[in-house]
């Protein structure tokens, strides 16, 4: 098992690659790759690791989190894959970045296959249980390693803080809910890779995350 994060973009993204040692498949989630030098990136990763891409996920749809599902569709042949309740999200992004003046987006193919909590994602031979986890955004779903004891946590936990709910469909109550009901029991152990930031641990938010502990 390893995973590996690039930050990209003007956002500062994280977009992960988690590949099965064994088998040499890969997950591409949320990739964020805007520029052409950050795609290079990301292939020459692969190439280098001699993987193979296997599927696309997005933890949520939020236009910094798909700004390369094109790109990677387009070389992989991959279409995302995402909860349901994303959708909205998802066909939102154009003219979101339309409003922001952001030129060089390329739509995101839609996807057909979805993802809900409880559900299992197998790649070679590493699973990741989905975990529904809205408040960011509306349908947003994490994925958990429980043998390897991690978590791609996207925009819900981040070192020393959370994601934020001031964005359509976004719901504090119901974030806290989520990182409380969700991502806490799984254990002090667990490592999150969030969505921005440096990496952290259940644990340690548990003890000094300023918006868990009021
Ligand atoms: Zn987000
Ligand atoms: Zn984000």
């Amino acid at each position: 098992m390893a995973v590996h994060f690039f930050t990209f973009s003007d956002f500062a993204e994280n977009t992960y690659i988690v590949s099965c040692d064994e088998t040499k498949e890969c997950v591409i989630i949320d990739p964020g790759c805007y520029y052409g030098k950050e795609q290079n990136e990301l292939v020459k990763y692969i190439q280098t690791n001699k993987l193979k891409p296997v599927k696309l996920l997005n933890t949520h749809c939020h236009l910094d989190h798909v700004f390369g599902n094109h790109f990677i569709h387009n070389t992989y042949g991959l279409l995302p894959e995402i909860h349901k309740g994303e959708l909205p999200v998802l066909e939102a992004v154009p003219m979101i970045c339309n409003a922001y003046g952001i030129r060089g987006y390329e739509a995101s193919p839609m996807p057909e296959v979805f993802w809900d909590e409880g559900d299992v994602v197998e790649i070679g031979n590493m699973k990741l249980e989905v975990l529904f986890v809205p408040g960011h955004s509306p349908a947003h779903i994490a994925f958990f390693n429980r043998k390897e004891k991690y978590l791609i946590g996207g925009d819900v936990l981040f070192q020393q803080s959370i994601g934020r709910t001031d964005l359509p469909g976004g719901d504090y109550e119901t974030l806290l809910g989520s990182i409380r009901v969700k991502f806490l029991p799984l254990g002090d152990d667990v490592v999150v890779y969030s969505g921005h930031g440096a990496p952290t641990t259940i644990g340690k938010e548990k003890l000094s995350n300023p918006f868990l502990n009021q």
